[in-house]
């Protein structure tokens, strides 16, 4: 873990009323700021959370909640009612709200003290009906907001926290995301489709195109010098297995170009298509898998969504060490003793899924009709993971996350010239794979051993889209009612 989450900041807001006294407002405000401080202690809160005064009137909370707003560090607000906060007071904060809310339940006293408890104790202590009267009008006002109710020291609710906070950067960094399109959609293809305006507006998502011809004039300028400089990058990270020097070297000279470009330009993700390579040498092979190893988020075959996601996924967990990247699903392992998948791609497998040093090979590649591209190959990572993809069912986005088990990979495959990822789905291989395919999946989508479903289920209700999840309780019959129920939910909200 390193410290890349703690620029995002979390306001953290303690709602009250005058009706206490000068003397009750300074305990609530000085409670606040050794809570405050304890979530900044603790590891498991990866961002920074930030003591606000307490707030006692509706001018008050509008004041703060537009701060919010225009404050560009702040990636959310966290509310607490300490005593009782009359929540009509919220309501002109609350209409004008644009960041994400979490609204935890807690008290700063874990236990009763019995033998002195008296009236004074208990109107400082009174969360359990102040955060009631506060869920009312979140409710009543349809908010998009976060309940997680438990003791503030405890560490089921700070990871919780944890994870709506990765939530949150998700969804502050989809809303400046730019994606760059080099050419379409692969041919034919129906699931990489999807309406690039409503990604707009929904995710934040600005999804531009260049012409692969532009791209090939920025290759074409990349110096021998900076193709050297590259080449000292990939030896610090990869092993060199081919003698093809020549096919190493033009991976780093499209690397080269490309990484420029989207520097200059601000694009946080990209796609190529094997289909229109023009007089591009290669298909970008290792070089897209560096620029996914240093976080640019990469999808193939035109697919700008899993791009995307791919980035918001990478931005969500920048402090961890387990890897995130682009995923197909592949080839299955259909041994009823030993139910698996298989995820790869022709090449672009991203090098933080490694679970050793990957080596540069250079192997021909049936798809594309170019000259051998290098890659990079290795065995992954094992433990809990997360499948996610997004899909445009038309009149709305939909996310579908599957949890699965990574497995140790205990065969070489030797004629296999690029990196797997081996998993078993929950709840078993078939059941998922009929829920997956029932919710209109794609083949393509973005794993993760850095964050579990709940991550992603905040991600999905801030940025309003419909989730499915499937996992240990997925029962088919439930999820394809939930499927139907669903579709009727979503028409009626739009
Ligand atoms: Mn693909």
């Amino acid at each position: 873990m390193n410290n890349a989450l703690k620029k995002y900041e979390f306001w953290f807001v303690v709602g009250s009323q005058d009706l206490y006294g000068p003397e009750v407002l300074r305990t609530v405000d000085q409670h606040s700021q050794i809570m405050v401080e304890g979530f900044n202690n603790d590891p498991s809160i990866p961002c920074t959370v930030v003591f606000k005064p307490v707030v006692r009137n509706s001018n008050e909370i509008y004041a703060t909640l537009t701060a919010a707003n225009a404050d560009p560090a702040c990636a959310g607000v966290i509310t607490w009612m300490h005593t009782f906060s009359p929540s009509k007071m919220w309501i002109r904060g609350f209409n004008a709200l644009q960041k994400p809310l979490l609204h935890i339940n807690t008290q700063f006293n874990r236990d009763i003290p019995w033998d002195k408890i008296d009236m004074d104790f208990m109107n400082l202590n009174q969360s359990a009906h102040g955060d009631r009267e506060h869920g009312f009008i979140t409710a009543r006002m349809r908010l998009q907001h976060k309940v997680i109710s438990g003791y503030w020291e405890s560490e089921t609710l700070r990871t919780r926290m944890g994870k709506w906070m990765r939530a949150a950067v998700g969804a502050y960094e989809s809303r400046q995301l730019r994606v760059l399109r080099i050419s379409d959609n692969m041919r034919d293809v129906a699931v990489t489709e999807g309406d690039k305006v409503e990604a707009h507006i929904k995710f934040g998502w600005q999804v531009d195109h260049y012409g692969v011809e532009d791209i090939i004039r920025m290759v074409e300028a990349v110096t021998e010098e900076e193709i050297d400089a590259k080449m000292a990058e990939y030896a610090t990270v990869y092993e060199m297995d081919t003698d093809n020097i020549q096919a190493v070297r033009y991976q780093a000279r499209e690397e080269v170009a490309l990484e420029k470009f989207m520097e200059k330009e601000g694009f946080g993700a990209f796609h190529t298509n094997f289909q229109d390579l023009q007089q591009l040498r290669q298909l970008p092979g290792l070089a897209a898998q560096n620029l996914m190893r240093k976080g640019y988020g990469f999808a193939g075959e035109g697919d700008w969504k899993t791009a995307a996601l791919c980035r918001i996924m990478k931005l969500m967990t920048q402090d961890c060490e387990k890897g995130t990247g682009f995923m197909e699903d592949y080839t299955y392992n259909f041994d009823p003793e030993n139910g698996m998948n298989m995820g790869a791609h022709m090449l672009e497998v991203c090098p933080s899924l490694a679970a050793e040093t990957p080596k540069i090979k250079v192997v021909p590649l049936g798809i594309g009709d170019r000259e051998d591209p290098a890659r990079v190959t290795f065995k992954a990572q094992s433990g809990p993971a997360v499948l996610a993809t997004i899909v445009d069912m038309g009149d709305r986005f939909r996310m579908i996350v599957n949890d699965v088990e990574g497995q140790v990979q205990e065969h070489d495959m030797p004629n296999l010239p690029v990196a797997g990822v081996l998993w078993k789905p929950l709840p078993s291989l078939e059941t998922s794979a009929e829920a997956w395919i029932y919710a209109g999946g794609a083949h393509h989508s973005v794993i993760s051993f850095a964050i579990d479903e709940e991550v992603l289920r905040d991600f999905a209700e801030i940025m309003d889209i419909e989730y499915i999840h499937i996992g240990n309780e997925t029962n088919i019959n439930e999820l394809r009612k939930e499927l139907t129920w669903n579709d009727l939910v979503w028409k009626l909200k739009k």
